[in-house]
């Protein structure tokens, strides 16, 4: 009887099972759970052999449902993927009457994403036969310099790294290759040189001169302004690094480098927290926060309120680490943006 039991309730697991095994071949979604490095999890997602998106995140246990939150975001993110069309970067061979406007309208793109990737000015007569190279989307084509990582590429351009490497589906994002193209997608580029455009007589030109501007548009960003939270080398920059997401910044010094408070704020968590080991986190206001993690001792209390520049703790390797230094995040709402981005 209660043989019985068990097998009629093996039956209907084994059911859930096929159900839900159907359920997601059927939307080619492949959820990969990896264990790496004793206890950090890896979660990846695939499509179609296509790796998406990666979280990687540095607790265990407090986290999962932490983790269960980020792959129902991941689902909803993916589900509207999939009904975008692929980005891609398209040649086009000039036509006997073609003129920008009639490109750029066939491929429902702003005629600044064509004179920019090909380094034409708008006013340019186009040649029958001429090849032109743009991105699908808005933004720009960025042909690999020697020696340029896609760190610089993020921060002259304000886009994030991880943004660059979906649109560009990089496997590899710390190995590219000189002359590489990669799209680079950005809204808050394009505003400005609209704005450069309507300052001078002349046209937008080049890329050049957008690419190195310096500062520029807010592009939203918080009015917090932040500063580097420890002297030392950046050994890890935020994204995507070899498959993996990299939630914030690694700044690596001996044990006991101090570690000050990015910006003002109050102290809403001070104690360990697993794979980041002592942690301390401040809130900004604005939904903004800065995490300070694998410290070796944490001088700062929860409640307790800092000035920009206090010495709040010390650092370590503390929790996941390989040797002393400190994972700086920046949050909004939660969500780990790039730190490189903020500070100034
Ligand atoms: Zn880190």
């Amino acid at each position: 009887m209660i043989k019985k039991f068990i097998s009629d309730r093996k039956n209907i697991l084994c059911a859930t099972a096929f159900l839900l095994a159907v359920t997601i071949s059927v939307t080619i979604i492949q959820f990969r759970a990896q264990s790496e490095l004793g206890n950090k999890t890896v979660i990846s997602m695939t499509m179609g052999g296509q790796t998406i998106k990666n979280l990687e995140t540095e607790n265990t246990l407090q986290n999962s449902t932490e983790n269960l939150k980020d792959l129902l975001t991941l689902i909803s993110e993916l589900e509207g993927a999939s009904k975008d069309e692929e980005i891609k970067i398209l040649t086009y061979t000039v036509k006997s009457g073609d003129t920008l406007e009639s490109i750029a309208s066939t491929y429902n793109l702003k005629i600044s994403t064509i004179t920019e990737s090909n380094k034409i000015t708008a006013d340019a007569t186009l040649k029958e036969g001429q090849v032109l190279e743009f991105p699908s989307i808005d933004g720009v084509l960025h042909k690999i310099r020697s020696g340029e990582t896609i760190w610089d590429i993020a921060v002259a351009n304000k886009v994030d790294v991880e943004r660059i490497v979906e649109v560009n589906k990089l496997e590899a994002p710390d190995k590219l290759q000189l002359d590489q193209k990669l799209i680079i997608p950005d809204i808050d580029k394009l505003k400005l040189v609209v704005r450069n455009t309507s300052t001078s007589s002349k046209p937008a030109t080049t890329s050049t001169k957008t690419l190195s501007r310096g500062g520029g548009g807010g592009g939203g960003a918080s009015s917090t302004s932040f500063s580097m939270p420890a002297r030392g080398k950046i050994t890890s920059t935020f994204g995507m690094r070899w498959g993996r997401m990299h939630t914030g910044i690694d700044i690596a010094a001996p044990t006991g480098t101090p570690i000050y408070a990015s910006a003002g704020g109050q102290v809403t968590f001070s104690g360990w927290n697993g794979g980041y080991g002592n942690l301390v986190i401040i809130d900004h206001g604005n939904g903004m926060q800065t995490y300070y993690a694998h410290n070796s001792k944490n001088l700062v209390k929860q409640g307790q309120s800092v000035s920009k520049g206090a010495h709040i703790a010390n650092m370590g390797n503390t929790g996941n680490s390989t040797g002393p230094h400190l994972h700086f995040e920046i949050r909004r709402n939660g969500t780990p943006l790039n730190p490189l981005n903020f500070l100034r």
